[in-house]
């Protein structure tokens, strides 16, 4: 019987957020290889608007894909994405707009490494929003201040710790006004007692209602504040739930495995 169950599991591929009403990211059907790899298999998932999604799962799994399907970094083969009810197209005009409603932070914070932190904010808004410099600069200093930056704002990236710099990866995402944000793996470069300035970050985001898809080996940040887990591995999600339920009631032995490693 475990046999078959498990066989069960192996097969099947968890629609998450299902009952979901206006999801503010929705991905159907959504199929992708590299070549003969299959990457993304049937991803199914619906996003809140407001909600925190935690995405766990082994190397491999095509977390980073997913994430960089979402706002067309990687183009898929089948299937739609939709971003507030509106489906991504594959390029153009109204696909920079799209996009421009989804923030990206990487493993590798990615500044600009010979503009300043404050031009470094502003850039984007002046170019795509096209604010004033002035206006551009006001609002670049609130959200400089609301990561906790601002008076590193004349400085040049390579002056500024890891913790630093990804916290102003952050603020030039949110320049954008965003409807959500996407996370994949933003600590996982950093020195071990920056971590949490990053963590403490993205978890006042949350709190502040902002919509985030958070790729993250962080379990307690995971447990914290996610409102979902998924559960990724082989380009399938395995697993959609709380917290408590993913934590304490795994249902899978991929799960089961990934989680006896990690903890
Ligand atoms: P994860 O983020 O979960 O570690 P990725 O999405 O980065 O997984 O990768 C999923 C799979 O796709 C891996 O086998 C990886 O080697 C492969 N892959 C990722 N990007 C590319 C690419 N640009 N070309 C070919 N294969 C890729
Ligand atoms: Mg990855």
């Amino acid at each position: 019987a475990t046999e078959i169950l498990n066989s069960v599991h192996i097969h099947r591929s968890v629609h998450v957020g299902d009952n979901i009403e206006n999801p503010l990211v929705e991905l159907s059907h959504v199929e992708k290889h590299y070549g003969d790899l299959h990457v993304l298999k049937n991803i199914n998932l619906k996003v809140g608007k407001g909600q925190v999604m935690v995405v766990l799962g082994p190397s491999g799994s095509g977390k980073s894909t997913m994430c960089r399907t979402i706002n067309r970094l990687e183009t898929i083969d089948s299937g739609v994405i939709r971003i507030d009810g509106e489906v991504l197209p594959a390029e153009g005009r109204d696909l920079a707009n799209l996009r421009a409603e989804v923030g990206m932070v990487f493993q590798q914070f990615n500044l600009f490494a010979n503009k300043t932190i404050l031009q470094n904010v502003t850039l984007a808004p002046m170019r795509v929003r096209h604010m004033s410099k002035r206006d551009a600069e006001d609002e670049a200093m609130e959200l400089l201040a609301r990561v906790g930056v601002d008076s590193q704002a004349q400085k040049m990236p390579s002056q500024l710790s890891g913790g630093q710099q990804q916290r102003v990866a952050i603020a030039r995402a949110l320049a954008m006004h965003p409807k959500v944000m996407l996370f994949d793996e933003p600590t996982s470069a950093l020195d071990p007692e920056m971590v949490n300035e990053v963590l403490d970050t993205m978890t006042q985001l949350a709190h502040e209602g902002m919509t985030m898809i958070c790729v993250t080996h962080e379990m307690g940040f995971a447990r914290q504040v996610a409102d979902n887990i998924v559960f990724m591995a082989d380009g399938k999600i395995l697993e959609a739930g709380s917290p408590e339920q993913f934590f304490e009631n795994p249902q899978t032995d991929r799960a089961k495995d990934f989680l006896s490693k990690i903890l």
